[in-house]
């Protein structure tokens, strides 16, 4: 040990004796250099990492983190540099197991994609396309023509478009149809969604002047009739995605509200949220509209996203009359709001797969995960279970509970779909310490602490996804 600092009163002495402990940028860089792991790593990024590596321990020392001198030996402190450098070197968007229960995670990147749909993204990216040439005259061709005849097939409307997604999507819509004139919207429907999205704040930055109508309850007709102006640029109608109001409450009908629209000649947009185009309510959720219901009540632009009961991935829908729809297309705010190729391409291939429903259900796995009967989840968690117990025993107690799941994503807020957890009781890690420990695998594991226990709802996960987790809790135990 070097002597200590008499002079510097500022500080605490074992502070700066810590300091001069810290190591020179090139010494470190001499023994990593002879590191094999490291040895793909160029020397601007290592020293880049030495440096940073170095700063973030002398910042912890000034700010009197407990630093025990032993790891501040130079042998030690290059070890641990070494593996700071390696966890640096991994790749930040990683996979993870969703054993939360709730199938469109926002935070987990909402729904997944079939198989068959990645397949036609890796072309989209690794290959040149037809993205914008029409194959048939030769000439330049329109993105949206590559998706519209089937979204109007399986939607029954005129026209349609996708952008970036359904908040672009509600931007787009309103700033087409409503800039500098007058939105009519139910008091009860200005929703505020994950992500601060804001109907009223959408509809500031689209330039269109809000005006509420009803109680935050009820709504009737003649609130909407009203409130309409020769200024009114649109009548809009917002699920209530993530919220109910229950009780004393009143809605006015699309029928009632495409009439008015008509009497005035004035559009209809709903913003359907998460947009379903089969009806789940065979499923014991409760029934909400298909996209083709809305579009056959005879409300004018629809606008849904794609990854949440779609399935898809991220994209904002819109369909509606032909009319309008073109006028959407050509708002220029439609250029900067474009979709990219996977997300048309990927697209593409899930709406291919609603023209059979029955397929759409078995392979999309959002529906499938929505679909899956209790017992196929039952006995999903029956497997996991049976290999833990085989092959961890003291460490952990592992037990099957009846959970529920959710469908997420803002939809459906208050339904529960009956699934089953299996339970984890670690005998000498603390519940927090094993959540941990699954959190950080190469391959995150993400479950929910309940009652001191740590759940892993298994609707969510795919069968080929047992024997990873299996592989992380023998890992974490041996
Ligand atoms: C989710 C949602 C949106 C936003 O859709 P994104 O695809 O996430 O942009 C807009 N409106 C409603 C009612 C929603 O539920």
């Amino acid at each position: 040990m070097r002597k200590m600092s008499s002079g510097d009163h500022t500080k605490p002495a074992v502070n700066s004796a810590l300091l001069r402990l810290l190591p020179k940028v090139d010494d470190c860089l001499l023994a990593l250099q002879q590191e094999k792991a490291l040895a793909e790593i160029s020397l601007k990024s290592l020293t880049r990492l030495t440096r940073l590596y170095i700063e973030q321990i002398r910042q912890e020392i000034l700010h009197g983190v407990k630093i025990p001198p032993k790891t501040m030996e130079r042998e030690s402190f290059i070890a641990t540099m070494i593996d700071f450098i390696l966890d640096e070197q991994k790749i930040r968007f990683k996979r993870v197991i969703n054993c939360t229960g709730v199938i469109i995670h926002t935070n987990l990147g909402r729904s997944i994609l079939p198989a068959q749909t990645m397949d036609a993204l890796y072309d989209a990216g690794a290959r040149y396309s037809n993205l914008e040439f029409d194959l048939e005259t030769g000439e330049r061709g329109s993105r949206y023509s590559l998706v519209e005849d089937l979204l109007c097939e399986l939607t029954g409307a005129e026209a349609g478009l996708v952008v970036n997604n359904n908040a672009a999507a509600v931007l787009i819509v309103l700033e087409t149809l409503a800039k500098g004139r007058e939105v009519v919207v139910s008091r009860g429907q200005l929703v505020e969604i994950g992500g601060s999205f804001r109907i009223p704040d959408i509809m500031k930055r689209s330039g269109a002047e809000l005006v509420e109508v009803g109680a935050t309850n009820r709504t009737h007709l003649r609130d909407y009739e009203n409130a309409v102006t020769e200024n009114t640029g649109l009548l809009l109608k917002v699920h209530c995605s993530n919220y109910r109001i229950i009780g004393f409450t009143k809605e006015v009908s699309n029928q009632e509200l495409v009439s008015l629209g008509r009497q005035h000649n004035i559009p209809v947009v709903e913003d359907l949220g998460s947009g379903c185009l089969v009806d789940l309510s065979r499923f014991g959720l409760m029934k909400e509209p298909t996209v083709q219901e809305v579009v056959g009540s005879g409300v004018d632009v629809v606008t849904f996203s794609g990854d949440k009961l779609l399935g898809g991935p991220q994209a904002g829908i819109i369909v509606g009359r032909k009319k309008i729809i073109d006028t959407i297309k050509k708002n220029p705010l439609n250029r900067a709001l474009r979709i990219d190729k996977f997300t048309l391409s990927g697209l593409e291939s899930i709406l291919r797969l609603y023209r059979d429903e029955r397929k759409a259900l078995a392979v999309i796995p959002t529906l499938a995960m929505i679909a899956a009967p209790v017992e196929v989840v039952h006995k999903r968690a029956g497997r996991l279970v049976r290999r833990l117990r085989r092959d961890i025993k003291e460490q952990c107690r592992f037990s099957i509970i009846e959970s529920t799941s959710r469908v997420g994503g803002g939809a459906m807020p208050e339904q529960n779909i009956a699934s089953r957890s299996v339970v984890l009781e670690p005998a000498r890690l603390s519940v927090s310490e094993l959540e941990r420990s699954l959190r950080k695998q190469d391959i995150a594991v993400i479950g929910r602490i309940e009652n001191d226990r740590l759940l892993l709802d298994v609707r969510t996960v795919q069968d080929d996804e047992l024997t990873l987790i299996h592989k992380s809790l023998l890992q974490i135990f041996s």
